[in-house]
């Protein structure tokens, strides 16, 4: 039988298509069938140096520093114009590479070129203040970019994560390194192609591919590299902090989450029930802002369940190509198994499957990750299940009684990223929304977020936002003038 041949993909560093210097590639994979679409480098230290080097010489260009900032946005809207053009191409090497149904990876395309096109508008909004000191004094701040800015992203949004922190870092002035994720690296390359294309100078915009160690913790510690954005987990985050230390960067840290969904009696139950699932089932569950634990007030409890474990069970799993598909498969079997062992743990800690629970077993499913979708019906504090961040299509339900019972389990968590209240009652929805631990609450609809609102975790879902005006601060450096004019 002959072997399947399948692409070789190049990373991009300097404005070109580069192999590593070692030569040595992996397989990516699509999960929803467990085949290889194509194999891309696997750089090392060295390879991230040179994506350094290439980012800090485009810096030093005055074909980037001194452009005028107005044509440095119309370059980033003209990605923006690229990755709607491409946006059905796109979507689907997402689709492909990660697993998602082929409409949630339209959506992230679209997402990722609205990114660039707010921080577009932004470019030639930078700008510093006067400030009245004693004297014949003039005094003045600038804002200037800080050089190379380092962009660690994930596997469940791959496109999406890499614009969201590229395009005001871009925006400000920088110039950047994106390393992806092991798993999905694809579409990253794709947009530092379209950037390329769009006019933006060459070293501008690098992408590395390899190992989260070797190439990640390598740009991190590189001298040259002023600021790390990173996109993943809390783990990840403190590694990524203790790197940095060493040269004094700085890090914009976006983790975790293990988000209440608060459920209130006079709550729109219909209404309710779509988002709780909307919340926990896109993109299977392997969302930051995941509604992973439901709070339900007591009394409505077993009416919302029977809703929500309708809707888990006419969940059709599938290739996301597939147009009657609603939830793909897990980005790869060891996060599959990792959802495995946590629904385990939940059943012998005295948990209740009300939903899945399990891979399926259809014979179509069986070569790609895919797990049920799963409720937990009776979950307490003290479970694994409820503390930690399962990152899969796992829904933890816990009933309660009354405003302060429901702020309090809330709030019981490491985690405080996203919250949602469900209300008919205008005041307790602003009271609660007031005393919940989080840095996004949403009222009365699923997780929602645009590129002009802040994204970003308290606690140990993160130190910084993304996203909104003051998104783009963060990639600057302010410089104080004084002038004495006497
Ligand atoms: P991860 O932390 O394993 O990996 C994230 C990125 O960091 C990858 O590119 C990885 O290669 C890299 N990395 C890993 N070890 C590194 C190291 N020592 N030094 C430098 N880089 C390193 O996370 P993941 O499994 O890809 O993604 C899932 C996590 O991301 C979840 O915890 C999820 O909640 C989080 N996430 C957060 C947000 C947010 O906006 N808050 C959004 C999406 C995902």
């Amino acid at each position: 039988m002959q072997a399947e041949t399948v692409p070789d993909y190049e990373m991009f560093v300097g404005g070109a298509w580069v192999s590593s210097h070692s030569g040595r590639r992996y397989p990516v994979f699509n999960p929803a069938t467990g085949r290889v679409l194509g194999r891309v480098p696997k750089g090392d230290p060295e390879d991230a140096r040179a994506a350094v080097d290439s980012a800090k010489r485009a810096f030093e260009d005055p074909s980037w520093r001194e452009i005028d900032p107005s044509k440095r946005g119309r370059l980033l809207y003209k990605v923006a114009q690229s990755l709607r053009e491409r946006l059905a191409d796109l979507a689907k090497l997402e689709t492909l590479n990660n697993g998602k149904p082929l409409g949630q990876a339209k959506g992230d395309v679209a997402m990722a070129a609205r990114h660039f096109e707010y921080f577009a508008g932004l470019a030639d909004k930078i700008q510093g203040s006067t400030i009245p000191v004693p004297g014949k004094r003039l005094d003045y701040t600038v804002k200037e970019p800080l050089g190379v800015t380092a962009h660690v992203v994930p596997w469940n949004y791959p496109l999406v994560m890499a614009a969201r922190s590229m395009a005001p870092a871009l925006a400000a002035g920088n110039t950047v390194v994106g390393k992806p994720a092991s798993f999905t690296p694809l579409t990253l390359l794709k947009l530092a192609e379209l950037c390329k294309e769009a006019g933006i100078p060459d070293g501008v915009v690098n992408v590395v591919t390899g190992g989260g160690d070797e190439v990640g913790g390598s740009l991190i510690s590189h001298p040259d590299v002023k600021l790390t954005a990173l996109t993943g987990s809390v783990e990840t985050g403190t590694k990524v902090m203790g790197l940095a230390a060493e040269n004094l960067s700085r890090v914009i840290l976006e983790l975790g989450g293990k988000n209440p969904n608060i459920v209130f009696a006079d709550a729109d139950a219909g209404k309710a029930a779509a988002a709780v699932l909307n919340g926990i089932f896109t993109n299977a569950g392997q969302m930051c802002w995941a509604g992973s634990r439901l709070l339900v007030e007591e009394e409505v409890k077993d009416a919302l369940l029977q809703r929500l474990v309708e809707g888990a069970n006419s969940m059709r799993l599938g290739e996301g190509l597939r147009p009657e598909t609603t939830m793909g498969p897990l980005v790869a079997d060891s996060q599959r198994r990792r959802v495995a062992e946590y629904v385990e743990s939940g059943i012998e800690e005295g948990a209740r499957v009300a939903a899945g629970g399990a891979a399926p077993e259809d014979d179509g499913l069986r070569s790609g990750y895919f797990y049920r979708p799963t409720i937990l019906d009776g979950v307490t504090r003290d479970m694994k299940v409820h503390r930690e961040e399962i990152f899969g299509p796992v829904l933890a339900v816990t009933a309660f009684k009354g405003e302060d019972d429901a702020v309090q389990k809330a709030n019981d968590s490491k985690y405080g990223l996203w919250a949602g209240v469900w209300t008919d009652d205008l005041r307790r929805a602003h009271n609660v929304a007031g005393k919940l631990e989080s840095g996004i609450v949403t009222v009365n609809e699923e997780p929602v977020t645009f590129p002009q609102t802040p994204f970003g975790g308290f606690k140990s879902s993160g130190n910084s936002s993304e996203q909104g005006m003051d998104a783009v601060h963060s990639y600057v450096r302010v410089k104080n003038v004084s002038v004495n004019l006497a």
